[in-house]
């Protein structure tokens, strides 16, 4: 769409085009629904993937991969800022919400007409659009000495279904998937979306969403030419259905004066790094991540294998850089795991002050958080060590090194030094809960804000509470279930 207006008029308008936005244009499309959606980061085409992974930053993702969440443990996180959203630049491994939390849900946030059975089409539904498959037996090297340990150890594991049929090892997810394998939404349902008429306007942000009694009216967004200068424009809109993610979408909720249990409750999967030095050439540099997750301990901790390459390798040494430098010479021998547990700390989203683009994320890691992260790595490393691997190197200050089942076995029963620990996160959800509890919750069950007829959100911030598991299925399952209630129950 070329925007030369400066007041425009649309029956849909999705602010966001990852998981949550490119779902809901899908399904209102279908239906007949009018749709726009402003996408506030630029279209890139397939061949500008798989880059460095620096210039991916830039290019891909928001504040160009620098996004702090502070608290007494600062904790690295990414997220996606072009079309298709997160999706673009995400490892694709796939989960259904376990039975167990649609229960919890329920129980805790009210959530209406919400079961195992109800949800079950919306997943096979995206499940299909991205071609989630299990992937293939012959493993990477990488993920077969992670699988032997778990044998080893007798603990439950499993290959991970992926959005990435097609895959070919070349290691570039994070930068997204040069050969269009690993399936961002840019590579099925926006196309899909265009076809049924939905019209994108990339490089659009929406400052603030316009309202007048209990009705948004449109949004002011600011739209960037090719030369760098912008235009701000108004869009008047019957509804507005926000899909910004579980950062943005409670930054302009809240900028625009929509603060009832907003920003309130940000959840994250806390994620401890650790290399593994092992005696023979693992290559993982060569291919995909590791793609078995041991549930054992779920859903408290998980643990499972990270995207590795050689600059990586630099960073998680760098905490101890003065002893583990040395090691970089054996890059060969070296692949990436982590410890991620469910995060039962609680943090805040809220917009900046004086117009700077960072919203300003908190999360204060629980005690609950701390022992569980102890606990994680005790497990892991005794299970590599136990299998021969060399020595483990943790992302932690003053640990630069366990070498023996011993040293490992110590944090089963000890916390970890928690101010010296270097946390990562690519998973945050939960900072617009749904359900019918008024009292926990922004918006209904079907993601409709409180207060509002037509304002409406359908993103990562819309779970209720952290899954424990990769959220990308259970976000689009929800859109999904979201949208077709909305098509259900709005005229147009
Ligand atoms: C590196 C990485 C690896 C991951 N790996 C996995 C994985 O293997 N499996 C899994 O299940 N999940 C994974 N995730 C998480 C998953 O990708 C996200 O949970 C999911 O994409 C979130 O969907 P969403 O629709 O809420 O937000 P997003 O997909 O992030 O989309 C939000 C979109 O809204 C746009 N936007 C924001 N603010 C505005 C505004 N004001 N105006 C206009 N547009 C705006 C953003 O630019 C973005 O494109 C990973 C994430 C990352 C970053």
């Amino acid at each position: 769409m070329t925007v030369e207006s400066k007041s425009i008029k649309v029956e849909v308008l999705v602010i966001g085009s990852g998981a949550g936005g490119a779902t809901t244009a899908v399904e209102l499309a279908d239906a007949g629904f009018e749709v726009v959606v402003l996408e506030e980061g630029a279209k890139h085409p397939l061949d500008s993937y798989g880059q460095t992974l620096p210039k991916a930053m830039q290019l891909l993702y928001r504040n160009k991969g620098m996004t702090p969440i502070l608290g007494s443990v600062p904790i690295g996180f990414v997220e996606g800022r072009c079309l298709g959203g997160s999706t673009e630049i995400n490892s694709g491994f796939w989960h259904r919400l376990p039975p167990e939390f649609v229960l919890r849900w329920v129980s805790q946030f009210g959530i209406r007409d919400f079961s195992v059975d109800s949800l079950e089409p919306h997943f096979a539904w995206a499940e299909s659009h991205l071609k989630v498959s299990q992937p293939p037996e012959i493993l990477p090297k990488s993920s077969a000495v992670f699988k032997e340990g778990v044998e080893a150890m007798g603990w439950s594991s499993r290959a991970i279904p992926r959005a990435a049929s097609g895959c070919v090892n070349t290691n570039a997810c994070a930068a997204g998937c040069p050969k269009g394998a690993k399936q961002g939404v840019s590579q099925n349902l926006i196309p899909l979306a265009e076809s049924k008429g939905v019209k994108f306007v990339t490089d659009c942000k929406v400052r603030l969403l316009l309202k007048t009694r209990g009705r948004v009216t449109g949004v002011l967004a600011e739209i960037r030419r090719a030369d760098k200068t912008t235009d701000l424009v108004r869009i008047d809109a019957e509804h507005v259905i926000v899909c910004a993610g579980a950062t943005q979408t409670p930054a302009l909720l809240r900028r625009s004066g929509i603060k009832s249990r907003v920003g309130d409750t940000f959840q994250i999967h806390p994620m401890l790094k650790v290399s593994v030095l092992f005696k023979e050439h693992i290559d993982a540099h060569k291919s995909v991540m590791p793609m078995l997750q041991v549930k054992e301990f779920w859903p408290d901790i998980s643990l499972g294998g990270s995207f590795f390459s050689v600059g990586n390798l630099a960073m998680n040494l760098s905490d101890n850089w003065p002893d583990n430098n040395l090691l970089m010479k054996d890059y060969r021998n070296m692949a990436t795991y982590y410890v991620a547990v469910r995060g039962t700390g609680r943090g805040s989203v809220r917009p900046a002050r004086f117009g700077s683009e960072y919203s300003i994320l908190r999360y204060e890691l629980s005690d609950v958080d701390l022992r569980h992260l102890s606990q994680g790595l005790a497990r892991l490393a005794s299970m590599f060590l136990s299998n021969g691997a060399e020595a483990v190197y943790p992302c932690i200050q003053s640990i630069p090194v366990i070498k023996s089942e011993l040293d490992a076995v110590r944090w089963l029963d000890e916390n970890l030094p928690k101010s010296n620990m270097s946390l990562t996160t690519v998973h945050a959800f939960s900072t617009c809960p749904m359900g019918e509890r008024e009292d926990k919750c922004a918006a209904d069950s079907y993601g409709k804000v409180f207060g509002f007829e037509n304002l409406y959100i359908n993103d990562a911030s819309m779970l209720p509470d952290s899954p424990g598991i990769n959220p990308q299925g259970t976000i689009m399952a929800l859109a999904r279930r979201n949208a077709l209630h909305f098509i259900a129950t709005t005229k147009h």
